[in-house]
């Protein structure tokens, strides 16, 4: 994992917790918490601090994944206003990930080894997403999703019935705006 999504964990967890929680969850992972943004770190390393946090805030890991890929969309959006600058609505920005976005994103980080998003627009107006990636983080592409529906203020209902955590070989991720 690249630093700034340590950097941006970091920020999530000073700004709803404090210093004082970060302090102690990188003195309970042995970890200085020197991250650069980009610069590559082990991903042992990012879920261990989730982990930790997950703990002392007593918050379940999904719902503490999900919650930090809705918060990272804010802290991207932020460092890089010209991704979504580029998409007028919704699906447009999530068609635009795997193409477009990922590819700006290699040119910004060296290897930044990045999931891999299909999409399917069907007749009923859904938007279906397939994700694939050996770190099987689906629930932090679902935060992710989520915070782009709120940054383009477009209500979603999304369902995540095909899962790698469930034995499927990817992750079908259906995206339907609410009426
Ligand atoms: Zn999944």
């Amino acid at each position: 994992m690249k630093g700034v999504i340590f950097n941006i964990l970091e920020e999530m967890v000073i700004d709803r917790c404090g210093l004082d929680v970060w302090s102690e969850l990188l003195e309970e992972c042995q970890t200085e918490g020197i991250y650069t943004a980009g610069e590559s770190y082990p991903d042992s390393e990012l879920l261990a601090l989730v982990d930790k946090a997950s703990q002392s805030l007593e918050i379940p890991v999904p719902t503490l994944i999900t919650g930090f890929g809705e918060f990272m969309f804010g802290q991207l959006v932020e460092r890089y206003p010209i991704f979504v600058e580029q998409s007028p609505d919704l699906f447009t920005f999530l068609k635009s990930v795997d193409s477009v976005i990922h590819m700006e994103v290699r040119k910004l980080y060296d290897s930044p080894n990045l999931p891999e998003f299909t999409c399917f627009e069907k007749d009923d107006g859904t938007l279906l997403m397939e994700y694939r990636s050996p770190r099987r983080l689906c629930l932090l592409a679902e935060g992710l999703i989520r915070g782009a529906a709120s940054h383009y203020a477009t209500p979603i209902q999304l369902t995540h019935a095909v899962c790698m955590h469930r034995g499927d070989d990817h992750c079908a991720l259906e995206i339907k705006v609410a009426a």
